[in-house]
């Protein structure tokens, strides 16, 4: 409101797709204008990371991969903007003042440096859905606890978190979960098996980063967003529905006790949910396509099927187990996909991956702490492992 008053932002992952697509809406809204940008960081992509901070004035630009130090600092030489690398400096990103942080890093990497944003205050646009799958209600509990807000960022939850009445919150029945289906909608499991890769990455409707586009496939990315809207919205696991929508139009709904279901729906492009996430409860004007629903002429919807998408199936069982079987899923499927795009193992390993370390770490008490959280995503992350060299012995 106040003219003249830039708003400090800072994004988490910024290289990526969630992280471009914010700076675009940044530009959109007024940019060097009406933002200031404290913190940028990325990773192996140094030259658009450095080519990002110079175009927003970046005070700080920050690679979390600790080897390409050096070439940041000759790719930012004589600019003036702060650089810094690691872990370290991630959480140095994320110390940084800034009253809006969009944590987009992809991973478990992401949880440490948006802890500490929202620990220190920040308002929080999650888009790193695995935050919440790991650390669950801790970290809802540590965004509270810094009194900052926690604004989603993924399309589905942007969708429920808008068509969510505040007053209403007693009302709600349920929470409708669209899925596109992803590219192997109408696959069989033994068609799916044998895919790479390089077939898994193209979906259908939305353009984005490598992991969430081979867990649109596999529908892994809807068994996090289970569990992500588990805690997000305070609804228990039986209120949690997803249905197959192959147009991506319709982005979720909530359904109420009269039997009215409100949704959201729009174009599949992010920046619609990100603007909403940087302006919130403002809706800021976006150039993004706008819905023509001559043209769309139908939506369709079908069942999950949890027979050839068994991710759907464990995210059940996590919510229903607790604990730290988020984490544990998390992680396993985490290390399970790193495997598959390195060739090592076959599409429907990684369900199989994740479910085996699930069971073996059963039994590991809820966690009390953070460290808890992050002791679990180790543990799992060794499991698989194990499980996947096991795989590979045998194949
Ligand atoms: P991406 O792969 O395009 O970008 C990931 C970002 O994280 C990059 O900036 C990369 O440099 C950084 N990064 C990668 N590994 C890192 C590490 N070890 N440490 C620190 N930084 C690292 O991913 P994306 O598609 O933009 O997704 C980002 C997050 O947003 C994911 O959690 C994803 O599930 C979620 N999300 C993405 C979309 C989308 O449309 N792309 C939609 C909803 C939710
Ligand atoms: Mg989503």
């Amino acid at each position: 409101s106040g003219a003249g008053k830039k708003r400090r932002i800072t994004i988490l992952g910024s290289t990526g797709s969630i992280g471009s697509n914010t700076l675009d809406v940044v530009t959109q809204l007024g940019g060097r204008e009406a933002f200031e940008v404290a913190a940028l960081t990325g990773s192996g992509n140094i030259a658009l990371l450095a080519e990002q901070a110079k175009v927003s004035g970046a005070e700080l630009a920050v690679t979390a991969d600790e080897g390409r130090y050096h070439d940041l600092k000759s790719a930012l030489a004589g600019t003036g903007i702060e650089i810094a690398a690691g872990r370290s400096g991630l959480i140095e990103a994320a110390e940084r003042e800034a009253a809006w942080v969009m944590a987009a890093i992809v991973g478990t990497a992401g949880l440490a440096p948006t802890l500490t944003a929202a620990r220190r205050g920040a308002d929080i646009a999650l888009a790193n859905k695995e935050c919440l799958v790991s650390a669950g209600d801790l970290f809802v509990s540590a965004v509270h606890a810094g009194g900052g807000r926690l604004i989603p960022v993924d399309s589905e939850h942007s969708a429920i978190f808008q068509s969510l009445e505040d007053d209403q919150r007693h009302a709600v029945e349920r929470i409708v979960l669209t899925a596109s289906g992803g590219p192997f909608r109408t696959w069989t499991r033994e068609r799916m098996a044998g895919v790479t890769a390089e077939i898994a990455r193209a979906h259908p409707n939305w353009s984005m980063g490598l992991k969430i586009s081979i867990g649109s496939a596999s529908m892994f990315n809807k068994a996090l967003e289970m569990i992500e809207a588990q805690h997000l919205f305070d609804v228990r696991p039986d209120q949690i529905e997803v249905v197959v929508h192959p147009q991506s139009i319709i982005h979720s709904m909530v359904g109420y006790r009269d039997g009215s279901v409100i949704a959201q729906l729009g174009c599949p492009d992010m920046r619609t949910a990100i603007g909403y996430a940087l302006t919130y409860p403002d809706r800021p004007k976006l150039n993004v396509d706008r819905l023509d629903f001559a043209k769309l002429a139908r939506l369709d919807f079908e069942a999950p099927d949890e027979e050839r998408f068994p991710a759907l199936r464990l995210a059940r069982a996590a919510m229903q187990r607790g604990g730290l079987q988020g984490a544990i899923m998390n992680a396993a499927e985490e290390t399970a996909f790193h495997a598959f795009i390195a060739g090592r193992i076959g599409f429907l390993d990684m369900a199989d991956i994740a479910e085996a370390v699930m069971d073996r770490l059963v039994s590991v008490p809820a966690a009390a702490g953070m460290d808890d959280v992050f002791a679990a995503d180790e543990a799992a992350r060794a499991e698989a492992g194990d499980v996947i060299a096991a795989k590979e012995k045998a194949a």
